[in-house]
């Protein structure tokens, strides 16, 4: 089994339509695979009937952006029903504000010498609702303003740099209840991305366990080899299920490539088992 439950297409911050990463995914060898855009659903049936095509099993996913303790943490969300109409106005109030936090952020990327990078960074996005941080760092790239899209968030957009804005997502409680509610599990992305204090590391994974949620990612394209371990020591710790996935957005962009990371430390209980 070579499950890879998490990466994006041109519907949130990723470079290919669901099918082309579909066909990647399958060129790197993967048997089981979800598309998790960022707080949108609109390509799953595309990604779905692509990976049926190809002969690899399909689990609809998606990524939900929370704001928890003044930090911004990722739930992805597997096995959920795309149609679920609570899942898909949640997803719906979570992208509001979306285009006025791009305009603030345009604004201070001007401030420090950078214009028109709104106007831009729109040039590089399929769905103006869902204009990110990550169109912003293309644009940038392409300008010369910065080598790669990690110097971009090194030095200007990611979280407490000179042009980051700050921005209220949805509450922990409503992601997982819309997850539930549309029949899949929740689970608690890139863990080791997060700048939280250890108690409230400890805060964050209890008050997920109470609203019923079972797992969250140790192999990841966005945790380095280190925090695999330390990830799969709080899986063991705190009772969690583990998933895997890349993390994939654009070629070269990644550290890894869809299929290609090393598998989950055999002791822990795969989410997906459940769906097999
Ligand atoms: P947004 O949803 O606009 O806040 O953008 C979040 C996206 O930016 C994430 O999904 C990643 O693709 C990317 N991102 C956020 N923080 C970083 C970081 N520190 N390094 C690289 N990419 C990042
Ligand atoms: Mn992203
Ligand atoms: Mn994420
Ligand atoms: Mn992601």
């Amino acid at each position: 089994m070579n499950a890879d439950l998490h990466c994006h297409s041109t519907v949130s911050d990723g470079q290919f339509a669901p099918a082309e990463v579909a066909r990647r995914a399958h060129a790197g060898g993967v048997t089981l695979w979800s598309l998790t855009d960022h707080d949108e659903v609109g390509g799953q049936a595309e990604a779905r009937a692509a990976a049926e095509a190809l002969g690899m099993s399909y689990l609809c996913g998606v990524e939900i952006s929370v704001t928890w303790a003044s930090r911004t943490v990722h739930i992805v969300g597997l096995h959920i029903d795309p149609e679920c109409q609570t899942l898909v106005d949640g997803l719906a109030r979570t992208r509001d504000g979306r285009a006025a936090r791009g305009e603030a952020i345009g604004e201070q990327l001007e401030k420090v010498g950078i214009p028109d990078a709104f106007a831009g960074a729109l040039r590089y996005v399929s769905n103006p609702d869902m204009i990110s941080r990550t169109h912003f760092a293309r644009y940038m790239v392409e300008k010369g303003y910065a080598e790669s899209t990690q110097d971009v968030f090194d030095r200007y957009l990611g979280d407490g740099k000179s042009c980051y804005v700050a921005h209220r997502w949805s509450k922990l409680a409503d992601a997982v209840k819309w997850i539930q509610i549309a029949g899949g599990e929740a689970v608690i992305a890139h863990p080791g991305r997060y700048a939280y204090t250890p108690l409230e590391f400890d805060a964050l994974f209890g008050e997920f366990i109470d609203l019923g949620g079972k797992a969250i990612e140790v192999v990841t394209g966005s945790h380095t080899p280190e925090q695999y371990r330390e990830y799969a020591d709080v899986a063991r710790r705190f009772g969690f299920e583990a998933s895997r996935g890349s993390d994939f957005h654009a070629a070269g962009e990644t550290r890894v490539e869809l299929g290609s990371l090393p598998p989950l430390p055999s002791d822990l209980k795969p989410v997906w088992e459940r769906w097999l």
